[in-house]
């Protein structure tokens, strides 16, 4: 085992998906800032709604021209336009949602994981001190720093210890907090949502998503940069788990959802179920502490059906670093400055909590064909 040299830092941030790094490049220009991952490149996952206020975040960070730049058609493409989305929710008629009339313009059905990868590479490109695979093992408060253990994943590297010695800690290692978990930190799950997950080959030129609600939960289809398409079943764990087990299960469900039966139609080809997911809405009792604060999913993880996952990591991990910013608390660790940004950080992170809990009942509300079932009566 090999131990790197201890590294004196202003902030350490645990977890490089889209709420580290939109951090770790929003306060790279005036802090030191270490950012680590446990994975060394990102993994294709689901969730590939970017919604279209994240334009101002991408646009304020100077992320969006490159962002935005369109590749050779030879190339992968990082993203495509969202045209809107089919909803079949609260009856068989179809609702279609588009975004002519958001002032933000149109958002966008990402690849996650070249999102993924073109944010941590600009916050390398910015100055964030990056180290992946590096896992999160042990902190420590002492002498008004955070002592941080984290361990290479990397089997080649022969497991190198790194310790950094950091003013501020930034817990955005996702539904896991890992760090918020060590110091003992709760957090609160609200159900059971699952998602069961596939991808497939797109052939459709409508390039809108189609949401149908169904007995077990509701279904959603999206098609993907590079011709590809995701399908998903969310529902409860304890209402399914026994019976997916296989593709072929997943398929059997889904063709018993007609939009989704028509949806396999038209794009036949192979189909790959990739695993099932945490859903659930969580949050943590505490969102910030002593020189340290949750961000993103760590913080707040919401059910996907509002699609705003990576825009309140980003939304947020704005907030959080606005905070810091104009407080300056990070350089010199005043108590009042850190305790003014306790309480805001908190309240903030409270009323992002009270509106999203408030929408969701709204949207499951709207949905009233199987008031028997059991998935609806949990939500109703
Ligand atoms: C089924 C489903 C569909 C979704 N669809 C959408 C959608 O369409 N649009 C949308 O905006 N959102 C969607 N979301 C939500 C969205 O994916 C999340 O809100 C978003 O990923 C949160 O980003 P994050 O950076 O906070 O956390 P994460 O993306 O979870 O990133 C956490 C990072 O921390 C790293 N990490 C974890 N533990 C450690 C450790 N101990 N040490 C070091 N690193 C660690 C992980 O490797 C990871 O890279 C969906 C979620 C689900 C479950």
């Amino acid at each position: 085992m090999n131990t790197e040299k201890e590294h004196d830092i202003e902030v350490a941030i645990i977890g490089g998906g889209v709420a580290g790094c939109i951090a770790a490049i929003a306060l790279a220009e005036s802090h030191s800032v270490v950012l680590i991952d446990k994975l060394n490149e990102p993994v294709e996952r689901i969730g590939e709604c970017l919604a279209p206020a994240a334009r101002r975040i991408l646009k304020r960070l100077n992320l969006l021209q490159d962002f935005e730049k369109t590749v050779p058609a030879d190339q992968l493409s990082l993203h495509q336009k969202n045209m809107g989305m089919r909803s079949y929710w609260g009856s068989e008629q179809v609702h279609v949602v588009d975004p002519l009339r958001n002032p933000d313009g149109s958002g966008w059905h990402v690849d996650r994981k070249a999102f993924e990868v073109y944010l941590r590479e600009a916050a390398e490109q910015r100055g964030v001190q990056c180290y992946w695979p590096v896992q999160l093992y042990n902190a420590k408060y002492e002498n008004s720093r955070w002592c941080i253990t984290a361990i290479s994943a990397d089997k080649v590297s022969n497991n190198t210890v790194y310790n950094f010695k950091a003013k501020f800690v930034i817990d955005a290692s996702g539904r896991q907090s890992h760090f918020a978990r060590k110091l003992g930190v709760e957090r609160q799950h609200f159900d059971k949502l699952v998602a069961y997950w596939a991808t497939l080959p797109n052939y459709e030129t409508n390039k809108m998503s189609t949401i149908s609600a169904s007995e077990l939960g509701w279904w959603y289809s999206a098609p993907l940069p590079n011709n590809k398409r995701v399908l998903a079943l969310q529902t409860d764990s304890d209402l399914v788990d026994r019976r997916i087990k296989s593709c072929e299960q997943f398929i059997e469900l889904a063709q018993a959802n007609r939009e989704m039966a028509g949806i396999l139609d038209r794009n036949e080809g192979e189909i790959k179920f990739q695993k099932t997911v945490a859903a659930n809405s969580t949050r943590l009792e505490q969102v910030t502490g002593q020189q340290w604060a949750a961000l993103g999913d760590a913080a707040t993880s919401f059910d996907p059906l509002s699609s705003q996952g990576m825009f309140n990591a980003m939304a947020s991990a704005l907030q959080l670093t606005d905070l810091i910013l104009e407080s300056g608390f990070v350089k010199d660790l005043s108590m009042v400055k850190m305790q003014h940004f306790q309480a805001t950080y908190t309240h903030q992170i409270d009323q992002i909590w009270a509106h999203y809990l408030k929408h969701k009942r709204i949207y499951y509300g709207q949905e009233r064909r199987w008031e028997d079932a059991e998935f609806w009566k949990r939500r109703h």
